[in-house]
């Protein structure tokens, strides 16, 4: 028995997390949930949308299953997620892009896995606005410094890469390739720019590469990458990015495998994981049954295989994408026309899956 937390969040939260929980508990994987909120409902009642219990409970389980949940405005929260992520240190983000035979998209059989670092780089919230004094102050110390001058109305931003941050991600992507038989490990850079964040991001690739040489290694420019994924996406296997790099390119390979609906997440770190739909909380569709739970399912199949659950997170990927290229029981978005009234609901679509694995 393994505890995992299922955080139900808000919006449609509450139903795709209660229809992936049963999913997954059909797949046997006989995991010990403790259910538990965050997110606008909660808090309504208890004034914070992030309850010390909720926190308490994915410290001392250190595996989540977490529904999406609104940002709220005006509770000192810039966001639970970013939050989250914060103080559990959950430093790399994985997001997988596959194809699904039933998806609509421009692309087949992509099987794309994306690898972003998560607290470092251009995100890391060290900012400095245009006009302030410590600004003024940051500028005059620059330019003392350097011919090449920064103007007075300046806003800026700071990029911090470092060694730790960039080869516990590489290392990280590198050990993920491993342990689920992929080939191949594409760093993304932009280093013949920012020859000291970027090019620092580079040289620790190639390090930590030597450690990996079962796996094939290699390195791409940014812009190349995105023109690449376009014109022969097949070629990639995982790719390892800095975050801000990381953050456009996993939307842009969920939009070649058909978008959102069917994108699963993980941030993880080395004190938890988190496992989570990329969509957001679709509040306008909250609790009428309707939308698309595979998202959320799907990072449940992340999660089963990173709690070496590898038979469990195969029948339940494989109930999924039967269900999906049968076509039939699946919500509007998937229908061809998405006013179809053969559409099912979530939990019905649950149903479905769950029927699919005990054949
Ligand atoms: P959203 O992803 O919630 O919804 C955008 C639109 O996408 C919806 O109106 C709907 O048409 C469609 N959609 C989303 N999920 C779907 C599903 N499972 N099935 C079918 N259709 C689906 O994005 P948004 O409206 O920008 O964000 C709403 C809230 O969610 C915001 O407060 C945002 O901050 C938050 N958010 C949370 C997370 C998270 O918890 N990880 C992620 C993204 C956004």
């Amino acid at each position: 028995m393994t505890n995992v937390t299922l955080v139900t969040g808000d919006g449609i939260g509450p139903e795709i997390a209660e229809a992936a929980r049963r999913c997954i508990d059909a797949t046997g994987a006989d995991i010990e949930w403790d259910i538990v909120e965050a997110g606008a409902d909660v808090m309504q009642r208890e004034g914070t949308p992030l309850p010390q219990k909720t926190m308490d409970s994915i410290k001392k389980n250190g595996i989540a299953l977490k529904a999406p949940i609104t940002t709220p405005v005006g509770t000192g929260f810039r966001s639970i997620n970013v939050h989250l992520r914060q103080t559990l240190d959950l430093y790399a983000c994985l997001r997988p892009c596959k194809s699904y035979k039933g998806v609509r998209s421009r692309y087949e059989n992509i099987d794309l896995v994306i690898v972003r670092e998560n607290t470092e780089d251009c995100y890391a919230g060290i900012e400095f606005e245009k006009g302030k004094d410590e600004t003024e102050d940051l500028i005059n110390w620059i330019n003392s410094r350097r011919e090449k001058q920064i103007r007075k109305d300046s806003g800026i931003t700071i990029k911090p890469i470092s060694v730790t941050g960039t080869s516990r991600i590489v290392r990280f992507a590198f050990d993920y390739a491993r342990k689920l038989g992929r080939k191949k490990v594409t760093s993304v850079h932009k280093a013949n720019i920012m020859k000291y964040s970027d090019g620092l991001w580079l040289d620790v690739s190639r390090q930590v590469a030597k450690e990996y040489p079962d796996i094939e290694f290699e390195d791409r420019i940014v812009d190349n990458m995105c023109m690449q994924l376009i014109q022969k996406p097949e070629l990639y296997d995982v790719l390892v990015l800095p975050n801000l790099y990381g953050d456009i390119i996993s939307d842009l390979c969920a939009g070649l495998v058909g978008g959102l609906g069917v994108a699963p997440g993980a941030n993880i770190g080395e004190k938890g994981a988190i496992f989570e739909a990329t969509h957001g909380s679709a509040p306008k569709y909250k609790g009428q049954n309707k939308v698309n739970p595979t998202a959320l399912i799907l990072s449940g199949v992340l999660m089963l295989r990173h709690m070496d659950k590898m038979a469990q997170a195969e029948r339940l990927e494989n109930a999924v994408a039967a269900v999906i290229a049968e076509g039939k029981d699946v919500t509007y978005d998937m229908k061809k026309n998405r006013d179809d009234p053969t559409a099912v609901g979530t939990s019905q679509m649950a149903d479905a899956i769950i029927q699919k694995m005990n054949r």
